[in-house]
């Protein structure tokens, strides 16, 4: 692995760190979780400025409307936009979608859904996981009948985060429910202003608001079906894998992390021999966060190298989760009862910083629980049997 960057690489990034310098002030970033529609309007106008600059899609081919540039420029931004604490509308869209439609799209379907995506003028949200399926992703069961030119969706999909936002849902459907479980499963965009679809608000810790989404009688066009019929599930696992670094996740952490330390040096006891132990505790933090960076960028080496990362990616994933916890924990204890009070108080370190990082590390089990991720890891990592 080569760890250097090069210059051009180098300069990118520093473009990078200068647009977000000069557009994402402290006051608009997100130190403590989800802020309102506010904030995620903010989010939406710097979506639309990276899309001016060719960044928002910055890896996709510069015909779809991208930036025509590779999986290191697109991981570089990401660990900015983490660090800079920039508000996300999530990743569907470009993460998931463009990819699936550049892989297993038509002509006017890439036509019609790449160039939006690269213009940030619409948002995605993902329909996978149901009431009765999560980490058995594969039991689920959404039904869409064939009818004609028409499909008819009929159930219910949960934890859809971005559906208030979104204007179409990436939806996973069970279209053959005589075939084996992963063979009768089909991939369609649902435009989520077609009636029959409506939203149950489910508030997660962090501030984030989602949805359980209904569809009752939905009918859509043949031509939201992506890929081949049956073929949905393979296709939706083949692009989970490519959006898969973390780095943007890593850096938020690791900027609190930061902030953190310089919150220690300015304490008045944070030279005395009794606060040993919390130095040695932010040592081991600190270890633990290169670590988490290298896996990171292991991913996005492999991405680049034309590799597809399974097992890396779920190593990476993994760690992440567990050291945001190992600090968010590490940070409370430190701080004592003044980490629980969130940014509302005059009194709480770094505005809320150490609360808001004890509530999202509380986040285990999105895109796939730290069980399911040791699985992947045993199984395919490592060989072992089921
Ligand atoms: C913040 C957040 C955002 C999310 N956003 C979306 C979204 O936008 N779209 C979407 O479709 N879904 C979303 N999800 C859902 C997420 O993908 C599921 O919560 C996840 O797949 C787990 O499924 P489940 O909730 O049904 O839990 P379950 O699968 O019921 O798991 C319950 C517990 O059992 C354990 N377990 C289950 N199976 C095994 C096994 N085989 N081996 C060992 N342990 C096992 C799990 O690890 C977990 O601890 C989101 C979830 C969260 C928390």
């Amino acid at each position: 692995m080569d760890f250097d960057f090069t210059s051009d690489q180098e300069r990118f990034r520093q473009d990078v760190r200068s647009f977000l310098e000069r557009e994402v002030p402290p006051e608009r970033q997100a130190v403590f979780g989800v802020e309102g529609e506010d904030q995620y309007r903010f989010a939406r106008s710097i979506d639309r400025k990276l899309a001016e600059r060719g960044w928002l899609v910055v890896s996709w081919p510069r015909e779809y409307g991208g930036g025509g540039l590779s999986q290191i420029e697109h991981s570089i931004l990401s660990e900015e936009l983490g660090y800079r604490r920039v508000p996300s509308t999530g990743n569907v869209g470009r993460g998931y979608v463009g990819p699936a439609l550049m892989a297993f799209g038509t002509a006017e379907q890439k036509e019609q859904y790449l160039p939006p995506i690269a213009r940030a003028e619409v948002q995605y949200c993902q329909g996978f996981s149901e009431p009765n399926a999560g980490s058995d992703l594969a039991g689920l069961e959404l039904r869409a009948v064939r009818q004609g030119d028409e499909y008819v969706i009929n159930g219910s999909k949960m934890f859809t985060s971005f559906a208030y936002h979104a204007d179409y849902i990436y939806l996973l459907a069970r279209t053959d429910p005589d075939a084996p479980r992963h063979r009768g499963i089909s991939l369609f965009i649902v435009d989520l202003n077609t009636p029959g679809v409506s939203f149950r608000p489910l508030p997660y810790i962090n501030g984030d608001m989602a949805a359980q989404t209904f569809f009752d009688d939905v009918c859509v066009p043949v031509s939201c079906l992506i890929g081949e019929e049956n073929q949905g599930w393979y296709h939706a696992m083949t692009t989970l894998d490519y959006e898969r670094s973390g780095l943007e996740r890593y850096a938020g952490v690791r900027r609190t992390f930061d902030d953190f330390v310089d919150y220690c040096k300015a304490s008045p006891t944070s030279g005395q021999p009794d606060r040993a132990v919390l130095r040695h505790r932010l040592a081991e933090v600190r270890v633990g966060m290169e670590v988490w960076r290298l896996l990171c960028w292991k991913v996005a080496w492999l991405q680049t190298s034309g590799a597809v990362p399974n097992a890396e990616a779920s190593v990476a994933f993994l760690y992440g989760t567990e050291q945001r916890l190992r600090f968010a924990q590490m940070a409370m204890e430190a701080v004592g009862p003044y980490g629980t009070l969130g940014n509302e108080s005059a009194a709480a370190p770094l505005m809320g910083a150490i609360e808001g990082i004890h509530r999202e590390s509380m986040h285990l089990h999105g895109a796939g629980t730290c069980e399911i991720h040791r699985n992947i890891i045993a199984q395919r990592g490592l060989g072992m049997p089921r």
